[in-house]
């Protein structure tokens, strides 16, 4: 069994710099709609 493959696998988070909830790096963020400063989706409110 080999497992040079598991750190593929990696639960990491980042601030967003737009409202500092937590989101997954190269993801866009779930509170705010935001990716690499742009907004991607709408947040109603
Ligand atoms: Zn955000």
């Amino acid at each position: 069994m080999r497992r040079a493959h598991d750190s593929l696998k990696v639960e990491a988070f980042q601030e967003c710099p737009n409202c500092g909830e937590l989101k997954r790096p190269h993801h866009m963020c779930n509170a705010c709609g935001h990716y690499n400063g742009r907004e991607i989706v709408s947040v109603e409110g």
